[in-house]
Parts: C-alpha cells; structure tokens; sequence
C-alpha cells in the first residue's frame, strides 16, 4: 500500500523538489495540498491529480483528520511556523514530516514531540543527508573507526545571495542562516563525529548589515566533544561553503559537497573513493519515512534529533549574544 501524502505550504521546496520526488517514491503519493495561496490549486490539482477534497486551506486543515486518503501531513512551511502545524497535522492522527530547522526554540521542538506521541503518530524531521548513501558511510565510520579516533572535524554548509527570500531575513520568521544552512553543519558535525558535544562558542558577522538587520548572515562556532575533539563549524548567506572533513588519529576524509540535493562526494585517506549516489534524495527519505510508518518501525530521524540540534542552536545564539563566550551544553 502507498501512503497518501498532504504537504503544508506550496513554496519553493514543495514545488520545485517534494512534489516532483513523490512522483519518484514507491511507497507515497502526493493526495493532498493545504495553501493560504487559491491561485495555486488548479494547476497543482491538474498536474498531480489532487482531488478537490483533498484540498485545504490553513483555517480548515484540522477537518484532514476525516479524510482517509492522508496518511501523513509534511510541514514546508516558514521556520516559526512548524511547531503549530506540526500539532496540528498530530492532532488531526497524521503521521508528521516535518522540514528543517524542526522549529525555532527547543521548547516547541518539545511540545511538538508531545503532541505527536499523545496522538500514537510518528514524527520525523526532514534531515535528508541523514538518508544519503555516502553520508552513512560516514556515520557508520564514526562508530568504526576506520582511520581512528576522530581528533577535528569542519562543518561549514552556506551560499551567497542577495535574493533572499524575504521571509529568511526576518526573525519572527525564523530567519536567518543559522536555522537554514547552519543546521546542515551542525547535525553534520554531530553525525560525523558520531558525538553529542559538550560545549559551544559562536560568533555573528555580517559584511550587508543593512540586508541583515534582524537576522544572521554568517554565524561561526565551534563545539567540543567529550573525546576532546573539536568541530569548526560555520554558515552563511554571503559565502558558498559545503565540505564534511573529519580529521582522525590515522588519516581522515571528507565529503565535499555533503549538503546537496546530488552529487554528494567524498575521499578518504587511504584513497577510497565515495561516489555520487544515483538516486533522488527526496524520495529515498520520503521511502524510508513512509516504510517506518507502513512497519510501525523507528524513523531514520525523529524529533527527537531535530530537538538536539534546536538546544545547541539556542546556545549558538545565547553565546554569539555574549562575545563568544564557551557555554556548556551538559
Ligand atoms: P518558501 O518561502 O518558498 O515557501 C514557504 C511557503 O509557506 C510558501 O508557499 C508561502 O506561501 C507559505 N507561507 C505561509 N505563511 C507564510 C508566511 N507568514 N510568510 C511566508 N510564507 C508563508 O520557503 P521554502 O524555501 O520552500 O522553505 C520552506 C521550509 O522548507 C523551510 O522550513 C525550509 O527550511 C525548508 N527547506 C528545506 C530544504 C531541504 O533541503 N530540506 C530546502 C529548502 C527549504
């Protein structure tokens, strides 16, 4: 059986990468849209087959929970605003995606936890590199060993624009790179260090203050592990940035790009190769979400780990707000 999928704000991801990867999945299919934006619905409906009952709006979205085509409700909508739909979507018995960052305090990463867990729903956050064949290939090696113990690592995901969406400068939003690219470097720290880390130290610059008025252009921290290894993490809207290098004991390697919707690649010290992986990310993590659903298994990436990611983020912010201070996360 194919899970019916609604997804919750028809914007640049929905339209451009979601929609087209449902296409691509074996185990879901696109059934529903919920938009605030009318002038949407018909081409979405005549492009994907959307029945008009399977069509919603914010204000009625909770009338989903009648609907026996949806099974899971994805949440695409700006960063402030995941935590209310994605309560929501749990209280209308939905299974949840949810995008990245989960949500903007780790307070509502909690409350959306609880309402996804009192409802017997599952949750899971829209990690997608944590589905990615060369990303794992990392992860397990960080439990392997391979070349050692891992000493420093880099993390540094960003790209220059000076077009961007206006909701991602501002901060009742949830704006800002940290919680757009600054999340890649962080869970990839966290992934390829295999580590949860013990402390943190940020630090904000901006080189278009008047663009970046409310929120951060580049944010730089570092995070110390419990083994004494250190990650050198960054993220910006003003520079192009995207390697994975993790230093070890006995040589190392990276992922360069890691943060891609393709084409992630890597190299290892003893020559090893990681070669892109072929097939369309999306659907790999949509599959995988919707198999742990069909199965009633764990997903890849609960919320859980999105919420571990938001309490360093707030300790990101807090320190950046005190000169950098090193905090501890304990
Ligand atoms: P977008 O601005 O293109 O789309 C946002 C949608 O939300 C639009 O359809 C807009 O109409 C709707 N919306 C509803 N209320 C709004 C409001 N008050 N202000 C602004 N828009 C409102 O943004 P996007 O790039 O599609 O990002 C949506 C979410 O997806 C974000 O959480 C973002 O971090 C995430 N995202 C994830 C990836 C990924 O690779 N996993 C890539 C891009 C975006």
């Amino acid at each position: 059986r194919k899970l019916g999928v609604a997804l919750v704000g028809l914007g640049y991801y929905s339209t451009d990468l979601l929609a087209p990867a449902l296409q691509l999945t074996d185990h879901c299919e696109l059934r529903g849209i919920v938009t605030g934006s009318p002038e949407k619905i018909p081409q979405w409906q005549s492009k994907y087959g959307i029945k008009d009952a399977n069509v919603y709006n914010y204000e009625n979205m909770e009338s989903i929970a009648n609907n026996d085509d949806i099974d899971v409700i994805y949440i695409v909508l700006p960063n402030s605003m995941h935590a209310e739909y994605v309560v929501k979507a749990a209280n209308a018995g939905k299974h949840v995606w949810c995008e990245k960052p989960m949500a903007t305090t780790a307070k509502e990463c909690r409350q959306m936890i609880e309402a996804c867990n009192k409802n017997n729903v599952k949750l899971s956050i829209g990690y997608r590199m944590q589905h990615e064949a060369n990303t794992q290939t990392i992860m397990k090696w960080a439990k392997t060993k391979p070349f050692g113990e891992i000493e420093n690592l880099k993390a540094e995901a960003g790209f220059y624009s000076d077009n961007i969406t206006p909701w991602k400068l501002d901060k009742e939003l949830g704006g800002g790179a940290m919680y757009d690219m600054g999340v890649y470097s962080l869970n990839g720290a966290r992934y390829a260090s295999g580590m949860e880390p013990i402390a943190v130290s940020a630090t904000h610059t901006t080189n278009r203050p008047q663009m970046f008025n409310e929120v951060d252009e580049t944010t730089i921290f570092d995070l110390e592990f419990p083994n004494g290894a250190t990650a050198a993490c960054r993220t910006s809207f003003g520079e192009s940035m995207n390697i994975l290098d993790i230093d070890c004991s006995k040589g190392g390697y990276y992922l360069k790009p890691f943060q891609s919707y393709s084409g992630v690649k890597g190299k290892a010290s003893d020559g090893t190769v990681l070669e892109p992986f072929g097939k369309n990310q999306q659907a790999v993590q949509m599959d995988d979400d919707a198999l742990a659903i069909i199965n009633n298994k764990p997903v890849m990436v609960p919320g859980e780990e999105g919420l571990k990611d938001i309490i360093i983020v707030e300790k990101i912010f807090e320190s950046a707000a005190n000169g950098g201070k090193r905090l501890s996360l304990q």
